[in-house]
């Protein structure tokens, strides 16, 4: 899944393909640790054009995850439709003073700017670091999720376990009266 930028012409180039993750080593080596399960191929469109010594790539990558509800761990099912532009460039531009709303600093990446190495774009290494930016932080099994309990560990969904609901509360209480020494 390399291409050669001299194998792109001007008119462009689209590409699909659908590929099971394992295909993708760092999709792999989730799978490998248990982190997440990828249980459908990745479906991928892409389309390269090249604009004055520049290669815009862009595309969009349908998948699903299987991964852990970040409250209750029970495996979850999430939907994976992420779209993407990268422009791969010879040099990465002088960009400093370039700032967004917040005043700060945007970097080359964020501009989704990529330096080409070599004559070549791994649209492996490009798919399989979408998919990673595309994972959802923190997935629940359902917004309502009730999590497990922190001090015996019970599926809260499930059943009512017997530590004291106002645990958490009181941690609260305790923490507003610190004072912080300076
Ligand atoms: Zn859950
Ligand atoms: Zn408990």
């Amino acid at each position: 899944m390399r291409l050669s930028v001299h194998d792109i012409r001007d008119e462009g180039l689209a590409l699909e393909f659908v590929e099971p993750a394992a295909n993708f080593p760092v999709l792999a080596e989730l799978q490998e640790r248990r982190e997440c399960r990828f249980p459908e191929p990745l479906r991928v469109t892409l389309r390269i054009q090249p604009a004055s010594g520049m290669f815009e790539v862009s595309g969009r990558i349908e998948t699903c995850v299987e991964t852990p509800c970040s409250r209750c761990l029970k495996p979850t099912l999430v939907v994976l439709d992420t779209s993407f532009e990268l422009t791969y460039v010879r040099e990465l531009p002088e960009i400093e003073g370039e700032e967004d709303e917040d005043g700060r600093e945007i970097s080359a990446e964020e501009m989704g700017l990529v330096l080409l190495q070599g004559d070549e774009i791994d649209l492996r290494e490009v798919v399989q670091e979408q998919v990673v930016l595309a994972m959802p932080f923190h997935p629940l099994c359902a917004p309502s999720c009730r999590g497990l309990c922190p001090r015996c560990g019970a599926d809260l969904n499930n059943e009512k376990c017997r530590c004291a609901p106002t645990d958490f509360s009181l941690k609260f209480a305790a923490l507003k009266d610190l004072k912080i020494d300076k």
